[in-house]
This record gives C-alpha cells, structure tokens and sequence, in this order.
C-alpha cells in the first residue's frame, strides 16, 4: 500500500454503540481502492493522545453509565484533542461522542456530564422520552441527503462557529426543535447517526477519507475516489 493513515478509536471499548466502529471499517474499504491502508489504535483510559499520531478520530456513542466514567478520563486529553480539532484534524465523533465534545451533557437522571468544550455545543436531557428510530437530512453545502438511526435521550443545542451536518427531513435531529442535526466544526463532524453513519452514506465517507489523505499526503491525487462507486451484484469498488 502506497498510504497508511493511523486512525484512534476513542474509548473504543466503552462507548461503541451499535457497532460505531464500522465507519472506519467503511472508509479503510473505500482507502484501498486508492491504495491506502487505515491503521487503528485503541485510546482508553489512561491511553495518552499524541495529536501528531493521528490522521483521524472516531469517538462513538454510549451509554449514561459508560459516558460518566469517560468523562473524568476525557478532561485529561481536553489539550491534545483540542489541539487536533483546532488543527483541522478530521474528527468523527457519533452520539454520546458528539455530545462528550462540547459542553456538557445532562444524563437521563439528571446528572451534570462535563465534556471537553472543544466545541460550543450543549446537550440537555428529556423528561422520559428518547428519540428512537430512523431519521433522514440533506446537507446545505453538497445538497447530499444521508440516511441514519438515532437513538438519543440528550437534546443538543449548537453554538458558536458550529454549523448542522443536515437539516432534518424526517426525524428528530438534534433537538427536536430546530430542524438541526449533527454538527460540522473545521474537520469535525458530529451526528447522532448510528448505523454505522459511513457505511451507510458512501459520500459522507469518501468526504472525510479524502480530507484525510489529503492532509497527510498533500501531494498525492485522490481524484479517483469521486469516481469510484460499488458494483453491487459482485460486491467490489469500480476504479474508474
Ligand atoms: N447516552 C446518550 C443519550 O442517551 C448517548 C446515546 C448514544 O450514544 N446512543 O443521549
């Protein structure tokens, strides 16, 4: 393989609902059709976070339970991830993930969750209801639509520099207010989408796979990957 890029899965073990690490399953699958490979590390607790390792972040979903363990861990890598965002490095953080980047989040039982800030994002809870179930939304910028499932009791209410990955078509987004969902800040894209998100929205992963590449390797051409598209009937990616 002419590429490698070294991808962290953030509290892989803890918070990985629905199977989330299969969004970077989805874009290694796309990376070898332009002769890349994607190698993944496991960043727990206790796992320091070097940003100049990393070409890419996956922060899943989780549990209340689960997110207030990570919580306390995750205010010991609040500089480094910061620091990762802030450089543009691309970033994709689902559900408990997206709610853990901002502010804070208030659990079913009404508990403060602190998160790291990184983004101007907070999330309140619902009294006794949760959004379940399959949601649609379209980008402003690219005029694509992206299918999902949610599953969320948090509401999320965007802030400062922090702009929707989609306006809802069908579901309940963000919030259930707004008609927001998920979030695109520099690099980083926030949703609420399990499924996994990148596997079922092949542009969405062909988007961040490229800023990837092309981060790392400024010089190479990545052209092909718009061209590329799957054969169904025998189960591989046409290069063009
Ligand atoms: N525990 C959070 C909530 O219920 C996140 C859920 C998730 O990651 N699926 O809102």
């Amino acid at each position: 393989m002419t590429y490698t890029l070294n991808a962290a899965h953030l509290y892989g073990d803890l918070m990985n609902t629905y199977g989330d690490i299969g969004n970077i399953l989805a874009m290694g699958y796309y990376a070898k059709a332009v002769d890349a490979t994607i190698n993944t590390e496991l960043i727990s607790l206790d796992n320091p976070f070097d940003p100049a390792k990393y070409d890419f972040v996956l922060f899943g979903g989780g549990q209340d339970y689960e997110q207030t363990i990570v919580s306390k861990d995750l205010q010991t890598k609040k500089a480094p991830l910061t620091d990762y965002i802030e450089a543009g490095g691309p970033f994709l953080a689902i559900c408990g993930g997206f709610q853990m980047l901002g502010h804070y989040y208030i659990g079913a039982q009404g508990e403060k969750i602190p998160g790291i800030g990184a983004l101007d994002h907070y999330t309140l809870s619902q009294d006794n209801n949760r959004f379940i179930g399959n949601i649609t939304i379209k980008n402003a910028e690219t005029g694509q639509t992206y299918y999902g499932f949610e599953n969320h009791n948090g509401t999320t209410f965007l802030g400062k520099g922090e702009r929707p990955l989609g306006d809802v078509i069908q579901g309940h987004g963000n919030n259930g207010k707004d008609q927001t969902e998920g979030v695109i800040y520099k690099n980083t894209f926030g949703s609420y989408f399990h499924g996994p998100i990148l596997a079922r929205n092949e542009a969405l992963a062909k988007r961040i796979l490229k800023l990837a590449l092309q981060r790392k390797y400024p010089d190479g051409d990545f052209s092909t990957l718009d061209q590329l598209h799957e054969d169904l009937t025998k189960n591989v990616v046409v290069k063009p």
